[in-house]
């Protein structure tokens, strides 16, 4: 039995703890009120939610406050970095309700899809008067491309150069022909020969999945008549999207690294598990948080539709060279192995860190963050 004055001060201490965590919570509704207003202003200014260098300066401010207060600037960082993530959300919704140039029809072609019943979505809360046209539409695709202001073809890859040659002797002169494929060099020359008005190339970076747009990648490949264009890419941009502009070419390029080879060696990861029968729960009773975190984006392949990942993959002749490169280059280890060549390795190790460079500091901070989290979760 403990002593009563124990207990009582003890009480009286969580008493006061109570108090305070009331009183941070009066202060982040404070704080949400003030957020707000500021959203207001935004608004009426037609401004984007996110303003990534005031971010940058309120987190370095709370981190000299924190440490002039004896906390821990690491802990408060992560603390605001969510409070702004929760804010930038919030504004981001409502922003998102106002359309850049709301009443303007616009078409969605393979809007049955994934992606096509995605951004109606988006379209509609905007404001705008959103059309569909899937497969079984084109007998009206006259009047369904009567008086639309943009077209967004988003289609499997293989349709969609088919699609646009289909769909543009039905455009508007001045309507924006836009579409949303994950390459870009054949359906931006499909779409620049076959329609003279305005062009945009887009490659939202994220999938249908995603619930706000709230700093996802736009990755913006212009055409023709960019200022013609530019309301669509404020649109993205008021949904809270990034935009990054690039040409077809480089797209292309980059993302047969960061999302073909990506995806063919997770897969090939996950073949081999399979192939080796291993069992998967009992690996992941003995594992390292980094074990857990490369089987978490395994298994996080294997949870989703096989061709999502097969029309990234096999999307052109320029990828699947790129994969018989990597698996080429996975084949010169083999003489390592067989005769144990630790020196080689080691010296291929080395040579490939100075490579990485500078990345290499980032990528140790980044991931060990990740895994912080995980061990925090699970
Ligand atoms: P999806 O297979 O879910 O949908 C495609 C839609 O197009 C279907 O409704 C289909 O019936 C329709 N369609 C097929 N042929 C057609 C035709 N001839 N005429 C009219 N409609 C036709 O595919 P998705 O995942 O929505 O992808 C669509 C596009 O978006 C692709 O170009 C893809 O590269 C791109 N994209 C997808 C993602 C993603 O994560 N899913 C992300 C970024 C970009």
């Amino acid at each position: 039995m403990l002593p009563k004055h124990y207990e009582d001060a003890l009480n009286g201490l969580r008493r006061d703890i109570d108090a305070v965590d009331g009183k941070i919570i009066s202060l982040l509704a404070e704080r949400r009120r003030h957020v707000e207003q500021v959203l207001a202003l935004k608004k009426e200014h037609h401004q984007p939610a996110y303003h990534p260098a005031r971010e940058e300066d309120l987190i370095s401010d709370r981190r000299r406050q924190a440490d002039a207060a004896g906390l821990d600037p690491e802990h408060i960082e992560e603390l605001f970095r969510s409070i702004l993530r929760r804010s930038r959300v919030s504004q981001t919704a409502h922003i998102s309700r106002r359309g850049i140039r709301p009443g303007a029809a616009v078409l969605l072609v393979g809007a049955g899809g994934g992606m096509g019943r995605y951004f109606q979505k988006w379209f509609l809360d905007a404001g705008y008067r959103v059309r569909g046209l899937d497969r079984d539409g084109w007998d009206h695709v006259e009047e369904l491309c009567d008086g639309i202001e943009l077209a967004i073809v988003s289609v499997p890859i293989d349709a969609t150069i088919s699609v646009i040659e289909r769909l543009t002797p039905n455009l508007p002169p001045d309507c924006v022909l836009a579409d949303i494929t994950s390459i870009k060099t054949a359906p931006m020359t499909a779409m620049l020969a076959s329609h003279s008005g305005p062009v945009l190339g887009l490659h939202p970076l994220f999938g249908p999945t995603t619930s706000t747009m709230d700093k996802q990648i736009v990755a913006v490949t212009p055409g023709r008549r960019p200022s013609d264009c530019q309301w669509v890419l404020d649109q993205f941009t008021a949904w809270g999207a990034i935009l990054v502009e690039t040409d077809p070419k480089e797209h292309d390029d980059i993302m047969a690294i960061v999302q073909s080879l990506r995806h063919f060696a997770t897969f090939s990861f996950g073949r081999f598990l399979w192939q080796k029968c291993v069992n998967l729960e009992r690996s992941l009773e003995f594992s390292s948080p980094i074990y857990r975190l490369e089987l978490g984006m395994v298994g996080r392949l294997f949870a989703q539709d096989a061709t999502l990942y097969s029309e990234i993959i096999f999307a052109s002749s320029h990828r699947r060279a790129l994969l018989l490169d990597f698996v080429a280059s996975l084949a010169e280890n083999l003489g390592m192995l067989e005769n144990g060549n630790k020196a080689e390795f080691n010296r291929q190790f080395e040579q490939i860190s100075e490579w990485f460079g500078p990345f290499s500091e980032q990528a140790l901070r980044e991931s060990s963050y990740l895994i912080d989290k995980l061990i925090e979760r699970f």
